[in-house]
């Protein structure tokens, strides 16, 4: 089952309902990033949440959503856009901590903040930051929505690992009022919003994003589109050159007397980059030339 969002306006036209499967998305970034049960679940919605929340801009647009905690996970990073393109990375994959009967994921993502860079790549660059909520990162979108854009927004997010640290199923959605929502139609949402089941729930059941979205809003929503959704880096090789020509000739200089080689590994894709003697002498060529 391919991973992919379905798009929808709900309850009379008032809100944008978005609904998303990324259990392949989530499976890919455990596999590159060797993932440990409480990292997957972790990273997990951070990604999911992310390839929701980017389908909401702009095409050409770019999300990044960085979690920095002082909990065990060391912080994580999302980068996205409205393609359904998705990539990210936590800084200790090697987390895996127990509770009572769920991954204690508030915990290994601790206190700190949420950042949320829009590059908006022909206009500016915006940075907007609050503190982390709860940690359990659906609360946190939700409250980044109404705190920073004043868009009043209800998200949920479910990742689930089996025993083998397999990951089951991952999905969720993000619905957002526009502006003129009648009272009782927010009173309705409300209602329809505590009476539904977990998203985990919905998941585990084999609920497809549209299903998801009739779950919530009955038959009062239109169907708008679908788009495929993918764990994708687009790194390359002149991206790293460009970083390395940025030390300056002197830091390359050193590391040519000193390890005569440099390796680069790519944060999100674990990707490696080579850089022997004679491309850091073209390198440091390169430096001269931008002088
Ligand atoms: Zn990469």
């Amino acid at each position: 089952m391919e991973d992919y969002l379905a798009k929808a306006y709900a309850f009379g036209g008032t809100v944008r309902l978005y609904a998303a499967r990324t259990t392949g998305l989530v499976y890919e970034a455990q596999k590159i990033h060797d993932l440990w049960p409480t990292a997957s679940v972790a990273l997990g919605r951070l990604l999911t949440g992310s390839v929701i929340m980017g389908a909401m801009y702009e095409e050409g647009n770019e999300l990044t959503l960085r979690i920095q905690g002082d909990g065990p996970l060391e912080g994580m990073v999302a980068t996205t856009n409205a393609s359904g393109e998705v990539r990210g990375y936590v800084g200790n994959p090697h987390v895996f901590m127990q509770g009572k009967d769920k991954l204690p994921i508030a915990q290994a993502v601790g206190n700190g903040e949420m950042h949320v860079t829009k590059d908006l790549k022909v206009r500016d660059i915006f940075t907007s930051s609050i503190k982390i909520q709860s940690g359990e990162i659906a609360e946190d979108f939700a409250y980044y929505f109404t705190a920073s854009e004043q868009i009043p927004s209800a998200v949920a997010i479910g990742v689930e690992v089996g025993t083998e640290n397999d990951i089951q199923h991952a999905g969720g959605f993000i619905l957002q009022r526009m502006p003129g929502c009648p009272e009782e139609t927010i009173q309705r949402i409300e209602n329809r919003l505590s009476s539904l089941p977990e998203i985990t729930e919905l998941l585990r059941d084999g609920h497809s994003p549209e299903a998801i979205i009739q779950a919530i809003a009955d038959d009062d929503h239109q169907l708008l589109h679908t788009m495929r959704l993918s764990y994708t880096c687009n790194c390359n090789r002149e991206n790293f050159e460009r970083g390395l020509i940025s030390l300056g000739k002197q830091q390359l200089k050193k590391l040519l007397e000193e390890d005569g080689h440099i390796e680069t590994v790519c944060h999100f894709c674990r990707t490696q980059y080579q850089f022997n003697a004679k491309d850091i002498r073209r390198l440091i060529d390169a430096t001269q030339r931008n002088r």
